[in-house]
C-alpha cells in the first residue's frame, strides 16, 4: 500500500513563503515537510535508515525513497580515542582564543603506507603553529589556577581573553609568563565580581605582589587602550578608581563602596553605620577626595570615619585586620578625608544620626 512520492523530499505539500530575490541565500527554516495524505501538523515523519525511506508514521505513506543518511557510521566512546584513532573527518569548531581560523588541512596516516606516514609527519612539521602552542600552554595554566580556586568558568574564560589580548599586543614579551598569567587571573577575578586580593593571588601563583601589581596596571592600561581604539570613547578617573563611561568594567568591582559593605559586615558593624560608610565612599569617589589611593585604603578610611560618626568606632588596627592595609595607611587616608569632611559628609549622612563632633582630629 505504500506508494512512493514522485519527487524530491521537499515536494509533498510544502508550506514555503514567497521567495525574495536579491538576498543572500539562507536556509529557510519556515519550510516544513508534512504528509500530503493526512496533512498532520506537526508531522509524524520517520526516517528508516535501514531501507533509506522517509515514512509518515501515521499513515505509512513513503514520502521519499533513497534518503541519504548523514549521520556517522561509527559511534564515539571517550576511551576509544587512543592512539589517534578518532574516525571523525572534521576537526573542532574554530576556537576564538587561538590565532587563525584553524582551517588547516590535516593528513591522516591511518591505513596508508610508509609514504603517507612520512607525508603526515612532513606536513605536521610545516604546520607547527608555535604561537598557538604557547597560547595553549598558557590557557592550560590559567585553567589550572582557576580550578585551584574553584572559580567559575567565566573567570577563566575572561582571563584567557585578557591573556590573548596581552599576547597580541607584544608588550609583555619581556615579562615572565607566570607574572602575566597571575595578572590576567587577578584582573579576570575583578571583572567578574569575585575580586581576590594581591596577597591571595601571590599565595596561589608564587609571583610577588609587586610584580602582579605592575602587570595588572599594564594590563588594564592595555585593555583600556584597546577599548578606546575600538570605540573612541573617553575614560574618567575619579576616586582612585578607573571608571569607564561605557563598557570597560575593569576596576569597578573594586569599588570602595562595595568593599565597605563587605568589610563592615566582617567587622560586625550595624546597618546604619554600614550605610554611612558606603555613602562616604561614593561621595568620596564623586568628589575626587582620595583620588589615587587604592580602593582598599579608601574603603578602610571611610569605615574608620563612619564608625566615629555613628558612635561605633573601630580602631585602625581592627580595620587593618579585614581590609589588609596597614593602620598607618588607614590613618593617612583618614587625614585626607578629614580635611575634606565638609565635602563628603552630606546632610543626608547627618540626618542618619552622624555626629561630626565625634570625629577624632588626625595627628
Ligand atoms: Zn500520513
Amino acid at each position: 500500500m505504500a506508494q512512493v512520492a514522485s519527487h524530491s523530499p521537499g515536494n509533498p505539500t510544502e508550506m514555503a513563503p514567497p521567495k525574495q530575490q536579491d538576498e543572500e541565500w539562507q536556509e529557510n527554516l519556515n519550510v516544513r515537510m508534512i504528509c500530503k495524505d493526512c496533512r498532520e501538523d506537526p508531522p509524524n515523519i520517520y526516517e528508516d535508515h535501514a531501507s533509506g525511506d522517509m515514512i509518515c508514521a501515521s499513515c505509512g505513506l513513503v514520502l521519499a525513497a533513497r534518503v541519504i543518511d548523514t549521520s556517522s557510521e561509527w559511534r564515539t566512546f571517550s576511551n576509544d580515542d587512543q592512539g589517534n584513532d578518532d574516525p571523525s573527518r572534521v576537526g573542532d569548531g574554530p576556537n576564538a582564543l587561538l590565532n587563525g581560523a584553524q582551517l588547516n588541512t590535516g593528513i591522516a596516516f591511518e591505513g596508508g603506507g610508509i609514504k603517507s606516514k612520512e607525508l603526515h609527519r612532513a606536513q605536521n612539521k610545516a604546520n607547527l603553529d608555535k604561537g598557538n602552542k604557547g597560547l595553549l600552554q598558557a590557557y592550560k595554566q590559567i585553567g589550572a589556577l582557576c580550578d585551584g580556586w574553584q572559580l567559575p568558568n567565566s573567570v577563566s574564560d575572561s582571563a584567557k581573553h585578557i591573556y590573548k589580548e596581552a599576547d597580541e599586543s607584544k608588550i609583555f614579551k619581556s615579562k615572565s609568563q607566570d607574572a602575566l598569567i597571575a595578572g590576567c587571573v587577578f584582573l579576570a577575578c575583578r571583572r567578574n565580581n569575585v575580586p581576590r586580593s594581591f596577597r591571595e593571588v601571590t599565595e596561589l601563583t608564587k609571583v610577588s605582589k609587586k610584580e602582579i601589581g605592575r602587570t595588572f596596571k599594564q594590563l588594564e592600561q592595555l585593555l583600556m587602550k584597546n577599548q578606546r581604539n575600538k570605540e573612541g570613547a573617553t575614560s574618567v578617573v575619579s576616586g582612585g578608581v578607573v571608571v569607564r563611561a561605557d563598557e570597560y568594567t575593569g576596576s569597578t568591582s573594586a569599588d570602595p563602596s562595595e568593599l565597605c559593605n563587605r568589610f563592615c559586615s566582617m567587622l560586625d558593624m550595624n546597618r546604619r553605620t554600614t550605610t554611612v560608610a558606603t555613602e562616604l565612599a561614593s561621595k568620596m569617589k564623586s568628589t575626587g577626595v582620595l583620588a589615587g589611593r587604592s580602593p582598599l585604603s579608601s574603603a578602610a578610611a571611610c569605615i574608620f570615619m563612619a564608625g566615629q560618626l555613628m558612635g561605633q568606632p573601630k580602631t585602625a588596627k581592627e580595620i587593618q585586620g579585614v581590609a589588609k592595609v596597614s593602620d598607618s595607611t588607614i590613618r593617612q587616608a583618614y587625614k585626607l578625608l578629614y580635611m575634606d569632611k565638609e565635602k563628603i559628609i552630606t546632610q543626608d549622612i547627618i540626618d542618619r544620626g552622624a555626629d561630626v563632633s565625634n570625629l577624632v582630629k588626625p595627628a
